[in-house]
Order: C-alpha cells, then sequence, then structure tokens
C-alpha cells in the first residue's frame, strides 16, 4: 500500500496539515502522520502542495488536438491521457451536434475504450451529448444544420453510456422528451443553448430538468424584467450548473455571486476544445473553422467556440476571484460534479472507500502529480 505524507489534504469541508492518506486501489485510513507507521508502507512526498481529489470534467469535447466528434478511439485516448496531467482522473468525452450518423460513431468510440482492459487514461464515466436537440437561435458553435427536434428514443437508445445531455425545453416537443426520458432513465437532463423565458426554463425543470450546460453562454440571459433561463437555474437550488471559468466566457466579478448562489451546485468544467493543450492557430470545431489565439478561440464571425481551459487552472480562477476556501473552489471541480453525475460514493472526494484518485498541486495549482486507482499516472518535472 502506498501512504501520502507531507502534503495539505484538501478534505470535502476542510484542509488539514500533518495528515496523511492510505491507499492501494481505494483509499484506506485518513489519519494525523504521527498515527501511522510510515515504514509500513510506499511513500509518496507531497512536499507541502496540496492533495487533492482527482479532478472530475463533465463538458469537455477535446484536448491535445483530438475530438470527441471525430469518433476516434485512439483519439479519445489521446485525450484520456492528456486531461491527466492536468490531475483530472475522470470525465465525460463531449459530442458536439454533429450529423446523428457521427454523433453514434462517436458514442461507439466511448463505449469502446471505456470497456477495454488496462490504463487508457482518465476514468470515462460516461458522454456528454451536447444536443443535437437545441434552439437554432442560440446554437452558438453548434452546427445548425445538425439540429434536430427532440427524439427521447435517441436518448433511451443509448443510455448505456450518454450520462447527460442537452436539449432546449421550449422548443417543439422537448417537454415530452423530457419527461420520457426522466422517466425511463437516469440520464441528467441539462438545458442549454436555448431560447427560453424564465417560466419556459421553470416548466422545463418541473419536467425534468436538473442542470444547466455552461451558464450565462448560449441561453436568455438574466434582467429584472426578464429573468431568462439564468434566472431560473440560479433561483433552483435544485439545478446545478456548468461554469466555463477562464475569464472570459464569463467576467471573473461574477464568480463570487455564482458560487454564493449555487454552492454545492456549481460545477467548473472546461468545454475544451481539440486546440487545448496546442499552439495558437486554426482547429475545427464540430466541422467548423475555430482559430486559437490565448485564451480565446472564435469563429471567423466572432462567435466564442469553446474554450481551451484546463480544469486545474479553473480552479485558480475560482479562488482568485473569489472568498471561496481552498476545498470549496476544489470541491466545484471534484465533488460537485461527481455528486451530480451520481458518482459521489465512487469519486470526487478524499475519503475513505472511495477510489484512490488524486491530484497533488502547488498553490498555483500547478500539477506535480496525479494518480489514478491508486496509481501514479504523471508526474510533473
Ligand atoms: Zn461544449
Amino acid at each position: 500500500m502506498k501512504c501520502i505524507i507531507n502534503g495539505k489534504l484538501v478534505l470535502r469541508d476542510s484542509v488539514k496539515e500533518n495528515f496523511a492518506v492510505v491507499f492501494d486501489k481505494r483509499i484506506k485510513k485518513i489519519a494525523n502522520t504521527n498515527d501511522i507507521n510510515i515504514s509500513e508502507y510506499e511513500i509518496i512526498d507531497a512536499k507541502g502542495m496540496y492533495v487533492c481529489p482527482g479532478l472530475c470534467d463533465i463538458h469537455i469535447h477535446g484536448y491535445m488536438g483530438a475530438d470527441v466528434s471525430d469518433g476516434d478511439a485512439d483519439g479519445i485516448k489521446v485525450m484520456a491521457q492528456g486531461i491527466i496531467k492536468n490531475g483530472v482522473t475522470a470525465w465525460c468525452p463531449t459530442t458536439m451536434t454533429v450529423s446523428k450518423r457521427e454523433i453514434e460513431t462517436a458514442f461507439d468510440a466511448v463505449r469502446k475504450v471505456k470497456n477495454s482492459s488496462g490504463y487508457y487514461g482518465a476514468r470515462i464515466l460516461g458522454v456528454n451529448s451536447e444536443g443535437p436537440f437545441i434552439n437554432p437561435s442560440k446554437k452558438g458553435a453548434q452546427a445548425e444544420e445538425h439540429i434536430l427536434a427532440p427524439d427521447p428514443d435517441f436518448i433511451l437508445a443509448n443510455k448505456d453510456i450518454v450520462k447527460l445531455f442537452t436539449i432546449a425545453p421550449e422548443v417543439c416537443g422537448a417537454l415530452e422528451a423530457i419527461e420520457k426520458i426522466k422517466k425511463e432513465s437516469n440520464v441528467l437532463i441539462s438545458m442549454g443553448h436555448t431560447n427560453a423565458t424564465f417560466e419556459q426554463a421553470k416548466t422545463g425543470i418541473d419536467s425534468g430538468v436538473s442542470h444547466t450546460t455552461h451558464l450565462f453562454n448560449a441561453m436568455t440571459p438574466l434582467t429584472h424584467r426578464s429573468p431568462g433561463v439564468v434566472g431560473a437555474a440560479l433561483s433552483d437550488d435544485n439545478v446545478s450548473v456548468e461554469l466555463i471559468a477562464d475569464t472570459f466566457h464569463i467576467d471573473k466579478g461574477l464568480f463570487g455571486l455564482i458560487a454564493k448562489i449555487k454552492k454545492d451546485n456549481l460545477c467548473l468544467i472546461t468545454d475544451c476544445i481539440r486546440a487545448g493543450g496546442m499552439a495558437d492557430g486554426d482547429y475545427t470545431l464540430g466541422g467548423q473553422p475555430v482559430r486559437k489565439e490565448g485564451i480565446k478561440c472564435l469563429m471567423p464571425d466572432g462567435t466564442i467556440a469553446g474554450s481551451v481551459l484546463e480544469l486545474n487552472k479553473a480552479i485558480l480562477n475560482i479562488l482568485e476571484n473569489t472568498n471561496l476556501e481552498i476545498y470549496q473552489a476544489v470541491n466545484c471541480a471534484s465533488y460537485n460534479p461527481a455528486k451530480v453525475l451520481g458518482q459521489d460514493n465512487e469519486i470526487g472526494s478524499i475519503e475513505v472507500e472511495k477510489r484512490a484518485d488524486f491530484m497533488i498541486a502547488d498553490d498555483k495549482f500547478n500539477v506535480a502529480m496525479t494518480i489514478l486507482d491508486g496509481e501514479i499516472r504523471y508526474k510533473g518535472e
């Protein structure tokens, strides 16, 4: 068994110094270092850094040149191994609104990697299907020609692999689809790419929506006489939200307000595209051209097209722009998304009997080591 010592242990509700964590594939013991006979274990010295739970990214399209919508199992493995370097140990490969055939091919590629034996990278929880049942007027970077009328059977036929999907609750047939999917599966239903009014969003929530795709982006905004989807998502304690905390998609001045309102229902995501981890230049997203310049990814008409954010950096952005405690900011990228997907009995926090997934990072959240299922899978220089 292994034991991490000399770290600041980031637990769900506190940060503990002089504590050690003992694990094999699962966490076996969390105790004061003085109460552990360290000679019994293979020691990992955290050198005073934060020992966090492995991170969980539930909305990411691409990384290191690969894109889930390519439908290529090898590309999904490239991503799974790439994001390990950012402390991510669990993720949902996320499809774009491409053609139905291409979406199905991508689902199959994810199934193939998820069901393969041996190590392939960060653990795949299941697919996040962004669309195709969205509103063309809020398509953002999604291809309009591939937007479809809501078809609950498409999601239900793939409920073995789809963990969550995005739908615009106001489009014709959406409420019936939401109700059927809610009744016949555990798939998480997220509102997004939506032009719904506040009332339409509330009706969607009453029908089974319980999550929000990248809050503020590609949805009706919050204004005082028209609270929109943003108002509905913020005012309902049973609705969780995703946030792209790159400081470009959302002004950093709002981070604290959103965190204060949504608490454990705030999930940091990257919405990263294939340009993530790559040099500035020209790439594609869902078959459309995208240019990466610094932290921005734009289509030729100026539409924002995903991000190149890395999840460990999102935690730092939240910490630097709110008064959240370290453990609260880390929860937003580990425990909260795990809970939203019903995986919090297995992953998302450092607790006895959960999987031994850890990110060891310095105070700027640069990742020094990532451990998955008790094995060191990344070690920084
Ligand atoms: Zn996305």
